[in-house]
């Protein structure tokens, strides 16, 4: 006998063996496992099934245990005679419920407490998020007390509102957002847009939106709120001249976006221009020497000399400088006459050299243009076109305060 009839599991029997007895179901059982023909027994026992099932429709052995949710029998079906047990014990199930002590029971009950666990941990996120929005809110809310009047901003914050507003406005006007993709179209270098949005920030200017910003943007830490500064959103804490009549802020967004030439200051203006001048000539200077596989990152020595030539040169001559170096410095390279560090570490020295001997000799630098890879900035279009409305002079020409 391959098992007792008293371990055998009758209760919830197959309909396709109801007209057997229970002696003649253990008798198939052990002829079957006694690797009998399974047509043969099919036949033989009247059973109305595919040869492969056979085996799974057997009542199942009664287990030495009982099912945790409703103490109903927990019994072992049986398997394959191909296969090397005849019982599968890891498919062990509750004969009343059905329940299998495993982690992906289907059982009634097992769905029924892990929706009651989605819920639970859906209810402490929506908690966690409540918590968390109300402590970001309260943070912005209260910068908003530092507002400033539009009569008192600075000329620097009129320029950095007008590059952050027509960069990152949204099209209803409601909202600033400063993403990534927006940064790069700000100013010609990751650094200098950095640079403005922060310094509006720091200054009160704009106030991250604690209302509409993304959550997933914010952590707190040990009461510490940080963000990622380029996927929030921004309100503009300014008070209008006419807010009275001005609710939307319609008319101050205009003014910020096109600021009034007659603000701005000769001596304001030449100091820009020279900034946004060394921050384009070191955007050149990056793209030529990525171009040439050289792996460079600008320091000390390298804003000194590009200072210098900013106020002596155009950005379109400094162009022609950096681009003759760098040809210079890959030919020496590629003739074997220095190493690819030393060709890199060579190029700024280069463009000081020839910065100064085109001074001394009074050479005259052809100026290059703007090229496709590097379009004008917004800063540039703010300064130069709207500003100064000196436009492209404001690359082929060399800062000035006489303009
Ligand atoms: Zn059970
Ligand atoms: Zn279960």
């Amino acid at each position: 006998m391959i098992v007792a009839l008293e371990k055998l599991e009758f209760s919830k029997l197959n309909p396709r063996l109801l007209h057997l007895s229970q002696e003649e179901i253990i008798q198939l059982i052990n002829r079957y496992y006694d690797g009998e023909t399974v047509s043969k027994l099919i036949k033989d026992y009247k059973i109305k099934i595919t040869a492969s099932q056979l085996y799974s429709i057997f009542p199942p052995v009664k287990s030495e245990e009982r099912c945790d949710y409703c103490e109903g029998q927990v019994v072992y079906p049986w398997g394959s005679k191909s296969w090397s047990e005849r019982l599968s014990v890891n498919q062990k199930y509750c004969i009343n419920c059905n329940h299998k002590s495993r982690s992906n029971c289907n059982c009634g009950k097992c769905r029924a407490n892990r929706a009651i666990e989605e819920a639970e941990k859906l209810r402490i996120k929506i908690e966690e998020e409540k918590r968390k929005r109300a402590i970001i809110e309260e943070t912005f809310v209260s910068k908003m007390e530092n507002m400033h009047f539009e009569d008192n901003l600075t000329l620097e914050d009129r320029i950095y509102l007008a590059v952050i507003l027509r960069s990152s406005l949204s099209e209803d006007m409601e909202t600033i957002q400063p993403t990534l993709h927006n940064i790069q179209r700000m100013s010609p270098s990751h650094e200098f847009s950095k640079e403005i949005l922060d310094t509006l920030i720091e200054r009160d200017i704009l106030i991250v939106d604690g209302f509409t910003s993304n959550l997933d943007a914010f952590e707190i830490k040990e009461e510490k709120i940080s963000y990622q500064m380029f996927n929030v959103n921004y309100d503009l804490n300014i008070l209008a001249n006419d807010f009275e009549d001005d609710y939307k802020k319609v008319g101050l967004i205009k003014r910020l976006m096109y600021p009034d030439s007659n603000l701005f200051t000769k001596d304001f203006c030449y100091e820009m221009w020279k900034r946004v001048a060394l921050e384009e000539s070191k955007q050149y200077l990056l793209y030529q020497m990525k171009k040439v596989g050289y792996s460079f990152s600008p320091g000390e020595k390298t804003s000194k000399v590009f200072e210098y030539l900013v106020e002596n040169f155009s950005v379109a001559q400094v162009y022609n400088i950096i681009y003759q170096a760098i040809a210079y410095s890959t030919a020496r390279y590629q003739a074997g006459e220095i190493n690819k560090i030393h060709a890199q570490n060579s190029v700024i020295t280069s463009c000081e050299k020839r910065g100064e001997r085109a001074r001394a000799e009074g050479w005259s630098i052809k100026g290059y243009g703007r090229i496709k890879d590097l379009p004008e900035s917004i800063i540039s279009e703010v300064l130069f076109t709207s500003i100064m409305k000196i436009s492209y002079l404001g690359f082929s020409e060399k800062p000035t305060s006489n303009f």
